[in-house]
């Protein structure tokens, strides 16, 4: 607009000019080296005009000749650039659609093209990642963390595969470094907690714990959840450690945090019983058992009052039973103290109905009922071929429900905080023997899945798909014993 206006007032300008010159006619005469030229003003300025258009346009051409080599130069490197980072974008939907040969292949040209920016660098790693080369993977996310802008993004790839491979020592090297750089980034507090906890480093992993809770991005149950294992794991470290005091103040927040956690509230309860506080032991294993019925719980209460006999067993159990008369586990214990107590008739009638449940489905009742009737038959009518029946039914009878790995899949002989196994942190749970997870062909604890590989910069080697238990748990039960419970 500013330059039409301009072009119009040159215009005007020069026509003024034309007129002005046609008011006031004259002769201009040159005379130069014998050469003589006469002509009008106005044909005079008219080549005066002419020669200064033609000297800036010389001018100019001079310019762009001068600076036509660089320019040249320039648009070449553009080119090279914007075709470096066509094959950069190519050969990370290559990795994401795992086309091994393909983003290999992009990933060189985005290096000859691009040298090694940081995005380079990572789809380099990447599709050594894709394509099984371990070594190359970890040599390019090793580059990756000499630069600041790459760091991060490098200590992660590392972490992942470390994992991978079992190394979890490499893995929370790597971890507190990343973390160290990026201590908000939430899943890297959920992959640095799981590490810690793992190594045993129960102070540490709570402290990682409480970070993540400021973050609210922990789920508050399973934040609570978390702690009462992580207290536990500490209380068992004092109690070893001869710090009985200690061991018991820990357990017991371990118990607060989480009541439904059952190997807390043993352990509470067993440490308040040695230091003579009955009634806190009894006080913590009902509260327990009014959240999660369980049978080592009933028979750590039980063992409260050693000096009682069968009747009075039986009569105190009653406690119990009002608080969940309808669970499976207080009917159970009910049949087995009233086989104790020699109440035959009461016994049968609880264990009735749970036998007819199991051959409605024509199944076996589970070995626990099958032993409870064996001791009833032989306690009221002595050894007979009915007893002998039910000790045979228990060879084939569905297990009993014990401690096993949801991670490895294999039962163990005590809760721990991590498997004894695999060393997956708070995957033990009640549940018959079979039915926890069976493991899978990932190498051990490498079940838990790492929250890194969900994120763009996450190797994006295909996974084996998660695999359903086979046999196993349905989910609402494998909820159930997640949070320690008994399998109903
Ligand atoms: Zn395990």
């Amino acid at each position: 607009m500013a330059r039409a206006i301009a072009v119009f007032v040159l215009l005007g300008l020069a026509a003024l000019l034309a007129a002005w010159l046609a008011d006031h006619p004259g002769d201009v005469a040159i005379d130069w080296q014998g050469w003589r030229i006469e002509t009008s003003v106005a044909v005079a300025a008219i080549v005066l005009a002419l020669m200064a258009f033609g000297l800036a346009a010389g001018y100019r051409f001079w310019l762009w000749l001068r600076r036509a080599p660089a320019s040249i130069t320039r648009a070449r490197a553009a080119g090279r650039e914007r075709r470096g980072y066509d094959a950069l974008a190519e050969g990370l939907v290559a990795v994401a659609a795992g086309d091994v040969g393909e983003a290999r292949r992009l990933a060189q040209r985005t290096e000859v093209l691009l040298g090694s920016p940081p995005l380079a660098l990572l789809l380099s790693a990447q599709s050594a990642q894709l394509s099984g080369d371990e070594v190359a993977t970890e040599h390019h996310f090793k580059a990756m963390l000499e630069k600041p802008e790459t760091e991060f993004l490098g200590l992660r790839g590392l972490l992942v595969q470390a994992s991978r491979q079992g190394d979890r020592q490499a893995a929370l090297k790597y971890a507190r470094r990343a973390h160290a750089l990026k201590p908000q980034s939430p899943w890297l507090l959920d992959t640095l907690f799981s590490l810690q906890a793992e190594a045993g480093l129960w102070g540490e992993a709570e402290a990682t714990l409480t970070a993540a809770q400021r973050q609210q991005t922990l789920d508050p149950a399973l934040a609570r959840r978390r702690r009462a294992v992580t207290l536990l794991g500490q209380a068992q470290d004092s109690e070893r450690q001869g710090q009985a005091r200690q061991a018991a103040k820990l357990a017991a927040s371990a118990h607060d945090a989480a009541p439904d956690l059952v190997p807390a509230a043993l352990m509470t309860a067993r440490l308040a019983a040695a230091a003579g506080q009955a009634r806190k032991a009894s006080k913590t294993l009902e509260r327990t058992w009014r959240e999660t019925p369980h049978p080592e719980l009933a028979a750590t209460w039980l063992a409260l009052w050693p000096g009682d006999d069968a009747a009075r067993r039986l009569r105190r159990f009653r406690r119990l039973e009002e608080a969940q008369p309808e669970h499976r586990e207080c009917r159970l214990a009910l049949a087995d103290l009233q086989v104790a107590a020699r109440r035959f008739d009461q016994a049968r009638q609880e264990l009735d109905p749970l036998i007819a449940a199991a051959e409605s489905q024509n199944a076996l009742p589970e070995t626990r009922i099958c032993r409870l009737m064996a001791s009833l038959e032989e306690a009221e009518n002595g050894q007979s071929e009915i007893v002998r029946d039910w000790l045979v039914k228990i060879e084939t009878a569905p297990p009993e429900a014990t401690w096993g790995c949801h991670g490895c899949g294999r039962p163990v002989a005590e809760w721990t905080p991590n498997c004894s196994h695999c060393g997956a942190f708070d995957s033990l749970h009640w549940a018959p023997l079979g039915a926890h997870r069976v493991p899978t062909d990932a190498p051990p604890g490498s079940h838990r899945s790492f929250p890194a590989e969900s994120g763009v910069a996450a190797p994006l080697t295909p996974a084996a798909p998660a695999r359903p238990a086979p046999g196993g748990a349905s989910e609402r039960q494998q909820d159930k014993i997640d949070a320690g419970s008994p399998a109903e």
